[in-house]
């Protein structure tokens, strides 16, 4: 069987809808804190709490983003093809993670580059 683009390109559609959510809800948080009880809070765990949110957040975008890319990667014929190799993602990868940009080999490069110094 080949690989179902169609598949790909509805479940990146869902994750999108599915992130936006995500994104809407973290936005109304933010906006419902504002000026309640924070003089009740302890400062050092709201803080704690807002440096959370806002990893939780960029995480989010990040994502949205990816998927976004890979959409447009299905619409102009390069999805599935390793952005930094230029090689052909593993088939098994991208069934399970669509938004794969980057083959197995390049992807642990990135993570390794991108651990905290
Ligand atoms: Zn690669």
């Amino acid at each position: 069987m080949p690989f179902s683009y169609d598949r790909a390109r509805r479940e990146l559609l869902t994750e999108q809808q599915e992130l936006r959510e995500q994104l809407e809800q973290l936005e109304n948080e933010e906006y419902e804190g504002v000026g309640y009880g924070n003089h009740m809070a302890d400062d050092g765990s709201e803080a704690f709490k807002q440096t959370v949110d806002m990893g939780i957040r960029r995480r989010v975008e990040l994502s949205l983003k990816r998927v976004g890319e890979a959409l447009g990667k299905l619409d102009n014929g390069t999805y599935g093809i390793c952005e930094d190799c230029g090689g052909r993602i593993d088939r098994a990868r991208l069934e399970a993670l669509p938004q794969a940009v980057y083959c197995l080999d390049c992807q642990a490069q990135h993570e390794y580059r991108a651990l905290p110094r």
